[in-house]
């Protein structure tokens, strides 16, 4: 600022000094003129004047006494010829002249003139100017004009110093503005800086700490814990069916239900536990020190409680009820986003069973590390084959208690965890994708099966369990075709189970895979029956053999438990029958319930009565035709013996 008032006082001094001596020189060249004309203009090129001329020329330069200081008039050979000083003697500045007679400009120069040297001396500015003479457009000489110029002087310095004054204020006052705007600039930007930090870390709608904030304090409450050796617990909560709620009474009482829920959550903690809000309908309540696991779930009891009184929106009283999760650290994870999602977890737990509160367990969850060992196991189980087995559960006529089939079930015989069921990793697979390689495994161990009994004068039909992901492409059926041709087994030996719910799932491409097995002979089976939702004549309408009643209604007719159950049993029999189906009832565990089931009317039953699933060497001897369940299979290499995937 102090270099830009410089340069500006400069600057206005300069453009003052130019235009000063502008002015000055005006002033010469009008005295020059004067006083030349009052001499005849030969008289310049003659170089002599007469007296009469030299009074004439005072006469006419009398007017400027007041600011001439002197005048001469020259030739252009330098020779005097009028001085208003002295007589006539006298030298002109050789180059000025020349110059001013040369170009024809006037030439200019302030000289510091001091006067009375004896008396002491004063000072003072002249302005001396050559002015060219001119006779009809020739230069003929110069008059040399001294002005006084102390006056100009005196007044530029007073200008300057007012202008630089001005200046000097002016940036000040300038200064001053500015630095109150930058000021005041600066401390709402602060301010507003502060806002957005505080709004990036509370929730706005209920000011609760948000996601990040409550991120922040779990990292660190957890570096504390881990050093001081104590427990950190997480509790995860979200409102039961708030969409319900936000869509039947809009989003504005949604929102004051969040912000209620907040306030007690607020009102029923401990001082230094941390609730947040999520978003949406999700809370935390971070508990930096709990002694137990029990206490935690004590504490998230406590956090339960606060909806037991209804929530009054308006004038509506509200009954909310919540689904909260438990996890704690170092118990359940080790990390803040392990114990994040391990409560997240157990909160999914808690809503699926309606349990209220629910403690994080491994065995609810899905990529738990064991779920993740075992699917590693199950890939090396295929590749290196000889762990996977099928158990064969007979299915028995009702009427002769023959068996007339069996139903593949698998086993898989884990190096260390023992015989698994299906149910530990059947799932497991469906969700991976390795389903399809289970399902070409139980495919060709089970036709392989049956060519070996088959061989042995056995003609009985074997079920193999099929699951959704496999009835929706064809490449099961080309599987199946390909395998019933290589073993050379008929296709009325092959039975395939289909639940209800894989079957109405993406019925436009599980159809047309049912009628292709259907045209290849192999009879399709309606598994788990009656668990689903679905209209019984949509099911019928599809092309199936085998209704098989699911085990739920057989434990019901068996313990009386459910009113009508055996009404319910009747006509599912009734109608499959009208269609042409064959009826197998699941899970008969009794000789009263296979009574029963005989009398109404289903025609075959499965279960532990007659037999668990057992691995082909163990199956009892066949009634009837003489010979033996002999003759294993030997154990099949699935990947090398059959190409290509099944299912899509
Ligand atoms: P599912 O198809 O309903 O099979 C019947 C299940 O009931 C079998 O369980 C069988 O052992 C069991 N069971 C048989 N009789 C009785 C009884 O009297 N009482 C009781 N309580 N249970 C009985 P398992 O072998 O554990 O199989 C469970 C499920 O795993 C099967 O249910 C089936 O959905 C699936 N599964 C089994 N093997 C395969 C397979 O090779 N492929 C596919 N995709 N799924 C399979
Ligand atoms: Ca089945
Ligand atoms: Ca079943």
């Amino acid at each position: 600022m102090l270099a830009l008032g410089i340069a500006l006082v400069l600057t206005m001094s300069n453009i003052m000094q130019t235009q000063a001596l502008r002015d000055g020189i005006a002033s010469a060249q009008t005295v020059g003129r004067y006083a030349s004309a009052a001499v005849p203009p030969d008289a310049f090129t003659r170089g002599v004047v007469d007296p009469a001329q030299h009074a004439d020329v005072t006469a006419a330069i009398d007017g400027f006494s007041g600011r001439l200081v002197g005048l001469r008039l020259w030739t252009r050979d330098g020779d005097v010829l009028y001085d208003s000083q002295s007589a006539t003697t006298g030298f002109p500045d050789g180059e000025r002249l020349d110059a001013a007679v040369a170009r024809g400009t006037s030439d200019a120069r302030i000289i510091t003139d001091v006067q009375g040297e004896r008396a002491g001396g004063t000072e003072r500015q002249v302005l001396d100017v050559y002015v060219p003479v001119r006779d009809a457009g020739e230069i003929v000489g110069a008059a040399e004009v001294m002005l006084d110029y102390t006056p100009t002087t005196e007044a530029l310095r007073a200008a300057i110093r007012t202008v630089a004054l001005v200046v000097a204020g002016g940036l000040l006052a300038l200064w001053i503005a500015l630095f109150r705007t930058v000021l005041t600039s600066s401390q709402r930007l602060q301010a507003s800086a502060l806002d957005n930090a505080r709004l990036a870390l509370l929730d706005s709608l209920t000011g609760l700490p948000n996601r990040r904030m409550l991120a922040d304090r779990m990292r660190r409450t957890i570096l504390e814990a881990k050093l001081a050796g104590t427990r950190v617990g997480l509790v995860l909560l979200d409102v039961d069916r708030f969409k319900d709620i936000n869509d039947s009474l809009g989003h504005d009482r949604g929102d004051e239900l969040l912000e209620l829920v907040a306030d007690r959550l607020r009102g029923a903690l401990r001082d230094n536990d941390i609730v947040a809000r999520l978003g949406g309908d999700e809370f935390a309540v971070l508990l930096p020190d709990v002694r137990s696991i029990e206490n935690a779930e004590h504490l998230a009891h406590r956090v339960q409680s606060v909806f037991a009184t209804p929530f009054i929106l308006g004038e509506l009283p509200l009954h909310v009820e919540t689904s909260i999760g438990v996890a704690c650290l170092p118990d359940h994870a080790d990390d803040s986003s392990d114990l994040m999602r391990k409560a997240d977890v157990a909160m999914y737990t808690a809503k699926t069973h309606r349990l209220g509160v629910a403690v994080y367990s491994p065995n609810e969850d899905d990529s738990s590390p064991a779920r993740l060992v075992l699917l590693g196991d199950l890939h090396r189980a295929l590749a290196v084959g000889g762990e996977l087995e099928l158990h064969y559960q007979p299915k028995v006529d009702l009427r002769t208690r023959r068996t007339v089939g069996f139903e593949a079930l698998m086993r898989w015989r884990h190096p260390t965890r023992g015989l698994l069921p299906p149910d530990l990793f059947i799932p497991l697979a469906e969700q991976s994708g390795l389903i399809h390689d289970l399902t070409r495994f139980a495919l060709t161990t089970a036709v392989a099966q049956l060519a070996v009994w088959r061989d042995a004068g056995r003609n009985v039909p074997v079920a193999v369990n099929l699951s959704a992901h496999d009835v929706t492409s064809q490449t099961v059926v080309e599987l199946i075709e390909r395998l019933l041709g290589e073993y050379d087994v008929p296709a009325s030996l092959l039975e395939v189970e289909i639940t209800e719910t894989a079957l109405v799932a993406d019925r436009s491409r599980v159809v047309p895979v049912l009628e292709r097995l259907s045209a290849l002979g192999v009879r399709v089976a309606i598994d788990d029956f009656g668990t689903g939702n679905t209209s019984i004549s949509q099911l019928l309408d599809l092309p199936v053999d085998l209704l098989k009643i699911d085990r739920m209604f057989v434990t019901d007719l068996a313990a009386d438990k459910r009113e009508g159950s055996e009404l319910v049993v009747k006509a599912m029999v009734d109608l499959a029958h009208s269609f042409g189906l064959h009826v197998v009832a699941e899970g008969v565990e009794d000789a009263a319930t296979a009574d029963l089931l005989r009398e109404l009317d289903v025609d075959h039953a499965q279960g532990f009565l007659f037999a668990a699933a057992l691995p082909p060497d163990d199956l009892p001897p066949l009634e009837g035709p003489p010979g033996r369940w002999a003759g294993r299979v030997r154990r099949t290499q699935p990947h090398a013996a059959i190409g290509g995937e099944v299912g899509g």
